[in-house]
């Protein structure tokens, strides 16, 4: 698809640019594709010396796909000294070493020097080589820099339209050819002030979690963390985007219709009742205790939610197996490894004489299954998760579960 992506109602460049010569090209596909790529690249004289195969030619018609313009207006010349003779500066590509006492430059430098010298109103050529032997030795010196690419030394030599496609390409990017199209900003780029909330809000919600342990590492664990999110440069609408996804984790669900989230005090309630009413113990019907436990899940107590995450993120607890909510059985347990066959279960400071029993037979259940209970009270845990944990770790290692 010649076309995709070029649009007809833009006029033809027409600002001043080098002229491209051709010495003695073979091949007309090869006259046809450097037309093309000159016309990419807003340049648009041609110069062709003793064209081998004749002028015109349909080949090179065919390959310049739409560039007509430039075949048409292209100049035919008897040699090379004809070609050049009304300009002032001439570069001469070669892949090859010459062994001339002239300057050697890059096709970025020759761009550079093209671009001042034509803005100067001089006339500047740059002039390749025939396909299968370049330029001759008596052509190189009719010019007054070599330009050469850098390439691999044991293949060096480009097609010629393709080093006419890379000298043109230099020369349109010094001339100021942008790039045509660019990444669509939709939302402005957030203000540091948008930024020092989220990082405000953030950090509070991490400091809820003693995330930021130990202490001393505290202030470059901020630092980190608010650069990852600087680096991203974010739009208002990301950190918006952010602030929604902090918000869903630290206060779950969002929402009524998805059977909201209780706090703490009210996901205490809800054990209470379970507890009371004899929770999912349904005979020979699962569901209604994997609901429940489900449900528990996402409500966590807040010595559920304190003791979970200093669980998650202490070592010798990693790696063990424990799970929230889980029912064994009829009844739901608050922690359980299987892999330990240990149960922990948190205590709340009072509880109703049904809900006492109920946790008595709870107990009476496990361990007549080989559970090892490790009772933790609720209101501790909420004090010190960790001293909690470390209570639960010298349970696991006395009792030989190491
Ligand atoms: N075998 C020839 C290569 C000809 S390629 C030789 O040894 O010179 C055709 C033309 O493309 C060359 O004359 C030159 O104008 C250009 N060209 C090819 N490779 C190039 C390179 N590595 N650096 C600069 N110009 C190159």
């Amino acid at each position: 698809m010649p076309g995709a992506g070029t649009d007809k109602t833009k006029p033809w460049l027409v600002t001043p640019a080098p002229i491209v010569v051709l010495v003695e090209p073979q091949l007309g596909e090869n006259i046809g594709a450097a037309a093309r790529v000159m016309a990419n690249f807003g340049l648009s004289r041609l110069c062709l010396v003793r064209p081998v195969q004749g002028w015109p030619n349909e080949k090179a018609r065919v390959m310049a796909a739409g560039a007509d313009c430039v075949l048409d207006a292209a100049i035919l010349c008897e040699s090379l000294a004809a070609a050049i003779a009304d300009c002032t500066f001439v570069l001469a590509t070669t892949a090859r070493r010459h062994d001339q006492a002239k300057p050697v430059i890059s096709a970025e430098a020759a761009a550079a020097e093209m671009a001042s010298r034509i803005a100067a109103g001089e006339k500047v050529a740059v002039v390749f080589g025939r396909e299968r032997n370049g330029l001759e030795n008596e052509e190189i010196a009719l010019a007054d820099r070599i330009v050469t690419l850098p390439v691999n030394p044991a293949f060096a030599s480009l097609n010629l339209a393709q080093a006419v496609a890379i000298v043109c390409y230099e020369w349109f990017k010094q001339a100021g050819g942008g790039l045509p199209f660019s990444m669509p900003q939709k939302s402005p780029p957030a203000s540091k002030q948008q930024l020092a909330a989220f990082f405000a809000d953030l950090e509070r919600e991490l400091e809820k979690v003693e995330f930021f342990r130990p202490p001393e590492k505290s202030s470059t664990m901020r630092i980190n963390l608010r650069n990852i999110f600087t680096r991203m440069q974010p739009t208002q609408q990301d950190v918006r985007t952010l602030h929604g996804v902090l918000t869903a984790i630290a206060q779950g669900r969002k929402g009524p219709a998805r059977g909201g989230v209780l706090d703490a005090a009210e996901a205490q309630r809800l054990r209470e009742l379970i507890a009371e009413h004899g929770g999912g113990r349904v005979p020979r019907e699962r569901g209604p205790v994997r609901g429940l436990s489900r449900l528990l899940r996402r409500n966590p107590t807040e010595a559920e939610r304190v003791l979970w995450q200093a669980l998650v993120n202490d070592r010798r607890l990693a790696g063990r197996g424990f799970k929230r909510q889980v029912p064994i059985g009829p009844h739901i347990v608050d922690l359980v490894s299987f892999p330990m066959r240990c149960v922990v279960d948190l205590v709340p400071e009072a509880e109703s004489a049904a809900a006492a029993a109920a946790r008595a037979e709870k107990r009476a259940y496990l361990a007549a299954r080989g559970y090892r209970i490790i009772a933790v009270d609720a209101a501790a845990a909420v004090a010190n998760p960790r001293r909690a944990l470390d209570a639960i770790v010298a349970e696991l290692s006395s009792a030989g579960g190491g």
